[in-house]
């Protein structure tokens, strides 16, 4: 692929540097200032150089949406799709190379960097066929002569705002919807992975996006992200990430009126009972624990496992967690990678070891490996607790790595109760062969996303995806459900002219 027209040539072995897309051009920040991006691998590694924005940065790019908003609300829905179809061919032309480059920025395997990047290719296609469906709804009026619907029109300017964790899906898969319904983009994406949000906006960009429609500005939470859901012209911010940073943002939207969605963290349980395929529920919980270095919001971090098979799966769990191959996630073998900065390395140490002093029972992991050329990466040892009381902080709270706790259970009474007392409630995998007892789970189980025998981080893209209690705002991403955020209802009367 060609150099973007927006990086600076770069010699060989030196990093680029990538400006924000403010109404339709690639342009440094204000103040020429830009920040670095290492990889979490090996931080000898710059990825790049993204510009450190400010405020003004946020201005302008929210007065080049504000000014295209009326141009791409009366555009047609079908004249956006073939934006978005165009978008993700080109997307799809660089599937391999981008993948490489989420894989070097974030740290995941080769093969979960290349396979996200198909999946923002897949949302942008789905969204391209969503952008023709039916918009509204025509009633029976009370009088017979009225031509009574509803029609959803977009929101307006939509502040997208998203993590590190999946940076080129989660983008794709707010941004894909808002433009399809409608609506214009100022996109902050994580400061820890800016290369990934430059790859999707380059490709919208060049599928042909009229100047303004969609904005990207890079920078950190306090210069970028909090101005931007402060303007007042925001009409809606779409959120994924922390609950702190959730619980600050529905302050800021109470006062400012504007439409959030937040999708927020899980603490999500799998459970198993006597009578599952133990073969088949190992592999899928250490691969629902430990892929992506434990870093989805929908990794399973409980295994709640009937108290009869507790000891063997338990032994079983230990052999496959220990025999997990950690390293470059660049090369094929490699099953897990880093996680994504020192600071989260640090902090997932940090409560291992504070596990380990409350009297948990560490069986594999709880360090940090430095040998291999590690010691220049972000890494921590797939770790697995046994016998965990489901009330401590490791049975509770996220610690999004790759540390796992098995938790045993009498029953498939305590299991429902134990997975349900906790905060969160995104997704929740259920292991059996009684069709009885799957029933009852997908019926009594307290999160949004529902797996029985398959891991919790399964998701397709066309159907609805997100969590109750902590884990969202009660809205949906994706499929169908996406039309609700994106989108406001008019409802029309129209009376003939009195003959
Ligand atoms: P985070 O620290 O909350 O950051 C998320 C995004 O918000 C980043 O772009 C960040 O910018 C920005 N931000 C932080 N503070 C802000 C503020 N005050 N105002 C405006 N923007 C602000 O979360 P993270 O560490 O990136 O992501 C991990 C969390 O995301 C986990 O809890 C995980 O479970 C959750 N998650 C949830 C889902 C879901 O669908 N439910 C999916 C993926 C991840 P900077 O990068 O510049 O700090």
């Amino acid at each position: 692929m060609a150099a973007p027209a927006h990086t600076m040539p770069a010699a060989t072995g030196q990093a680029q540097t990538y400006g924000n897309y403010i109404g339709g051009e690639w342009r440094p920040a204000a103040s020429g200032e830009t920040f670095e991006d290492r990889s979490p691998a090996n931080t000898d590694d710059l990825v790049g150089r993204f510009a450190s924005s400010a405020k003004e940065d946020v201005e302008a790019a929210v007065a080049a949406a504000a000014e295209a908003a009326d141009g791409w609300r009366r555009t047609s829905a079908v004249a956006r799709a073939n934006i978005l179809h165009k978008a993700a061919e080109i997307l799809a032309s660089r599937q391999e190379q981008v993948g490489r480059e989420l894989t070097r920025e974030e740290g995941k395997t080769l093969k979960e960097g290349i396979g996200e990047t198909g999946r923002a290719v897949q949302i942008l296609r789905y969204f391209a066929g969503e952008a023709q469906q039916p918009s509204g709804e025509h009633y029976p009026s009370m009088n017979p002569l009225t031509l009574l619907y509803t029609v959803r029109e977009p929101l307006g300017v939509v502040g997208v705002i998203t993590p590190w964790n999946f940076p080129i899906a989660i983008p794709a898969w707010k941004i894909a919807p808002a433009l399809a319904f409608g609506n214009t983009v100022v996109f902050k994406p994580a400061s820890l992975t800016p290369l990934c949000a430059v790859r999707l906006v380059e490709a919208l960009a060049e599928a042909g996006l009229p100047p303004g429609v969609l904005n990207l500005v890079t920078g950190s939470a306090g210069a970028v992200g909090d101005p931007l859901v402060r303007d007042p012209r925001i009409a809606g911010v779409t959120f994924t990430g922390s609950n702190a940073v959730g619980a600050d943002l529905r302050k800021i939207a109470a006062e400012t009126g504007a439409k959030l969605q937040l999708e927020l963290g899980g603490k999500n349980p799998a459970i198993v009972l006597a009578d599952a395929d133990l073969d088949h529920a190992l592999a899928h919980v250490v691969s629902g624990a430990m892929m992506s270095t434990g870093q989805k919001c929908t990794a399973t971090s409980r295994a709640i496992v009937d108290r009869s098979i507790a000891a063997a799966f338990t032994e079983r769990l230990v052999e496959k967690v220990k025999a997990l191959k950690v390293g470059d996630p660049l090369q094929a073998e490699t099953q897990i990678g880093p996680v994504i900065s020192e600071d989260s390395a640090e902090r997932i140490a940090g409560e291992v070891d504070a596990a380990r002093q409350s009297g948990a029972n560490l069986l594999a992991g709880g360090d940090r490996p430095s040998e291999n050329g590690h010691g220049r990466g972000h890494f921590v040892a797939p770790t697995l607790f046994g016998d965990v009381d489901p009330a401590s902080k490791l049975g509770q709270e996220e610690l999004f790595g790759p540390v796992l706790g098995v938790i045993p259970v009498d029953g498939m009474d305590e299991a429902l109760a134990v997975a349900n007392t906790v905060r969160f409630g995104l997704s929740a995998s259920l292991f059996t062969r009684d069709l009885g007892k799957a029933l009852t789970f997908a019926r009594e189980i307290q999160a949004g996303v529902v797996h029985v025998n398959s891991e919790t981080p399964g998701a397709e893209p066309h159907v609805p995806f997100g969590g109750m209690k902590g884990s969202s705002s009660y809205s949906r991403e994706q499929g169908k459900a996406a039309r609700d955020f994106f989108t406001q209802t008019k409802t029309v009367y129209i009376d003939p002219p009195p003959a």
